[in-house]
């Protein structure tokens, strides 16, 4: 895939077309995108009581880092997202963005989700143009600035397809496009490849890593696929069954690029082992508490 030549074409006019992308392309180098949690509870009220989705966390993501949240499923790696994109507050503590706290979803936050999220009645050009004409921008900006979005990503050709006539990587490439394109200092990413075939999964992981080298971007990526997260991280944070806290803070000092090969090496090899040893001894609670859960059903 050719997508760092294009991304190098694409970089000058990306950063020059759109009014701020410059500063915050830049800002991400040392200033942008720091994340700090600080003593966060996230709790949910049910009929049958309160649900506590995440418990206790405190972690600090520095800006430009890659982290990835790796834990059984309903352990509240998508809740601890969601409460850094501001689509809910922490009943409990708080988060903080640059230093200030995280109130509501915001432009310096792209988000990408597992299923993705576009217009389907849009085609793939006014379903990137969407982010940057509601912070303000003017049609012209926001057509040059999805553009070269498109472009970064590989899909120019397809500009003014529909979301439907997309295979499902193709779509991810769309939403990825879309996230960036308010050029954010964060990017947040909830299983975005788990509904794709092993092939494609793999090549979007080198994709990804290369707009993230590219964007000087912090990335918070969820997943429970093991090799996913220690392939694509800086850090890997390990969450324990519900009620989801860091059980590990894992360094992966892997050599970057990474690339494909990396994944039969010995250092790699001894990460993973360490945490698959943490998510099965967490799977296992996780499936005590749901087999719990059906048993005072029955
Ligand atoms: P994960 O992403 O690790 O699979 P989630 O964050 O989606 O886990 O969910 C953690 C727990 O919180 C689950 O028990 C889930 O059912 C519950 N939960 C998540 N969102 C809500 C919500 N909006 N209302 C009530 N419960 C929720």
């Amino acid at each position: 895939m050719a997508l760092m030549s294009l991304m190098r074409d694409a970089r000058g006019r990306a950063f020059g077309t759109h009014p701020t992308s410059r500063t915050r392309a830049r800002g991400s180098e040392g200033l942008h995108g720091r994340i700090d949690i600080d003593d966060a509870e996230i709790r949910f009220d049910l009929d049958t009581g309160p649900l506590v989705a995440v418990k206790r966390v405190s972690l600090t993501i520095l800006s430009g880092e890659f982290v990835c949240f790796l834990g059984p499923s309903g352990c509240g790696k998508s809740t601890l997202l969601n409460a850094v994109a501001g689509f809910l507050r922490p009943t409990v503590g708080r988060l903080l963005l640059d230093g200030k706290p995280i109130e509501r979803p915001g432009p310096d936050r792209g988000m990408v989700f597992q299923q993705h999220s576009l217009f389907p009645w849009k085609s793939v050009l006014r379903n990137v143009m969407f982010g940057p004409l509601m912070a303000g921008h003017s049609a012209l900006e926001a057509e040059s600035t999805a553009r070269t979005l498109l472009d970064m990503v590989g899909l120019t050709a397809f500009a003014h397809a529909y979301p439907a006539t997309l295979s499902g990587g193709m779509q991810q490439r769309v939403g990825i496009a879309r996230a960036l394109a308010n050029y954010p200092t964060v990017l947040l990413m909830d299983e975005p490849f788990g509904a794709l075939d092993a092939q494609t999964r793999s090549m979007m992981q080198e994709s990804l890593l290369e707009l993230w080298h590219e964007f000087k971007i912090t990335v918070l990526f969820v997943t429970h696929d093991i090799d996913e997260a220690v392939f694509l991280s800086d850090r890997v944070l390990v969450m324990s069954a519900a009620p989801g806290e860091i059980i590990a803070d894992l360094r992966v000092d892997l050599q970057r690029p990474r690339t494909p090969d990396l994944l039969v090496s010995s250092e790699f090899n001894q990460l993973k082992r360490s945490c698959m040893e943490l998510i099965r001894r967490e799977s296992l609670v996780a499936f005590e508490q749901q087999s719990r859960r059906l048993a005072g059903r029955a």
